[in-house]
């Protein structure tokens, strides 16, 4: 985590903070203080009534390259509809939404609230959510609720708003490669010296060949493929591989399994990632240096089955194998999570569902995600549903330059939870 944004990260837990006190809340604590404090608070008690655990997080990713921004990523700029900022979906313009919901009168605010809100907004969601991890395991009891509230996540395609089946979970990584005591001159010694980087780029091109397949004995062991109904469900999901390419990935082709569709591949199959390669000469100029080192960042996403322990494990002794004698292979693991599963038939689900077909006009369709994030299977420790869901649209450019979010959707999940607030008030589970 930079500490460069710490004064900043402060300012959107205070920003939190005093949304919650506005909203009525007869508490709000900041836990776990320090820099990036999950913000805590208990909504205006209503007796007889759901309680409802919305959790959000306030950091977001950092937002370079910046020269690739069109307008700065901290000055939200509204254009054509859409405001462009970074965390404007992931996750800061949804927990506004979720808030201007409660406002709009689905609770506290002016009118009378409908049910009992407990909030956990936090500030290491990106980088692995630690803090909010250890409190939970020492605090369990503030996740107790009759349903937890997660907008973090988009709509399938525009119109086609969803639920989320599955997380992916994350074993994020860095490989270092040591082959000589220091970097060597490659006039005098390049030929008979080995040389890092390339001894890396081997051991990288080894663990993930061409066809997609990952060489991480046991890695696969777990996976299972999702049942028939399931696969085709997704055959009825508004998905075109082609668009998919054209308009997201912007490539020249799609890479992966290929026996596996796209979004198995997408969805319920483990991904292995370089992230970034470091070591060497990488200046301006020419430097003629034989590297004694090189060190790569890399993440698995992990599905449903596999567990983070394992996979580490499996990872570690991957590397070592696939390293020759003379090579020195490390990994040390930066953070991670295990995959998320999450039952999609409790009846908080169905509320949830006519909101959407009341305010969109289509109900939500449960589909898996690629993503992680990374404390939802402790958020659902005291059994309630986890209701993982989202206003975004899938090309919003999360993590990206020029993230976005579209006016129209926040303005209609702002309908969308008020109305779930309401029904879930009225109807109770
Ligand atoms: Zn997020």
């Amino acid at each position: 985590m930079s500490t460069s944004h710490n004064a900043d990260c402060r300012a959107a837990a205070e920003w939190v903070a005093g949304e919650l006190r506005r909203l009525g809340c007869r508490e709000v604590e900041f836990l776990a203080s320090g820099t990036h404090p999950v913000v805590w608070g208990v909504g205006p008690d209503v007796p007889g009534a759901p309680t409802l655990l919305v959790y959000g997080h306030y950091d977001v990713q950092p937002p370079d390259p910046l020269d690739q921004w069109t307008t700065p990523p901290f000055d939200p700029t509204v254009r054509d509809g859409q405001l462009f900022a970074r965390g404007a979906a992931d996750d800061k313009g949804q927990v506004f939404c979720l808030l201007k919901a409660i406002e709009a009168g689905g609770g506290g605010g002016r009118g009378s609230p409908l049910v009992n809100f407990r909030f956990l907004i936090e500030g290491e969601e990106e980088f692995g959510s630690r803090v909010l991890f250890e409190l939970l395991r020492r605090e369990p009891e503030r996740t107790r609720a009759d349903a937890v509230l997660i907008a973090d996540m988009a709509y399938i395609a525009p119109r086609w708003p969803a639920v989320y089946t599955t997380l992916r979970g994350l074993c994020y990584a860095e490989i270092t490669v040591r082959t000589a005591k220091t970097d060597l001159h490659s006039g005098e010694f390049g030929g008979a010296a080995p040389n890092a980087h390339e001894e890396l780029a081997r051991l990288l091109g080894r663990l993930k060949t061409p066809d997609g397949k990952i060489h991480v004995p046991g890695l696969y062991a777990s996976v299972k493929r999702p049942s028939k109904r399931e696969l085709a469900t997704w055959k009825r999901l508004p998905f075109k591989e082609g668009e998919f390419l054209r308009h997201r990935v912007q490539a020249k082709a799609l890479t992966g399994l290929k026996t596996h569709s796209v979004l198995e591949r997408l969805w319920a199959l483990p991904t292995f990632e370089i992230h970034g390669i470091m070591g060497g000469f990488t200046g301006d100029g020419a430097k003629t240096v034989i590297p004694a080192e090189a060190r790569a960042k890399v993440s698995l996403r992990l599905v449903p089955d596999q567990k983070l322990k394992t996979v580490e494990r499996q990872l570690t002794a991957a590397v070592k194998r696939l390293a020759p004698a003379y090579v020195q292979a490390s990994v040390t693991f930066l953070h991670g999570a295990d995959p998320a599963t999450v039952e999609v038939t409790h009846p908080a689900f169905g509320l949830l569902d006519q909101a959407f077909r009341e305010v969109v006009g289509r109900g939500t369709v449960p589909a898996r995600a690629g993503g992680s994030i990374p404390v939802v299977p402790a958020l659902g420790k005291s059994g309630a549903p986890v209701i993982l869901t989202g206003i975004g649209l899938p090309d919003d450019r999360l993590h990206a330059p020029n993230e976005k979010l579209d006016l129209k959707q926040l303005w209609d999940g702002i309908k969308v939870f008020r109305r779930f607030y309401e029904l879930l008030g009225e109807k109770g589970v």
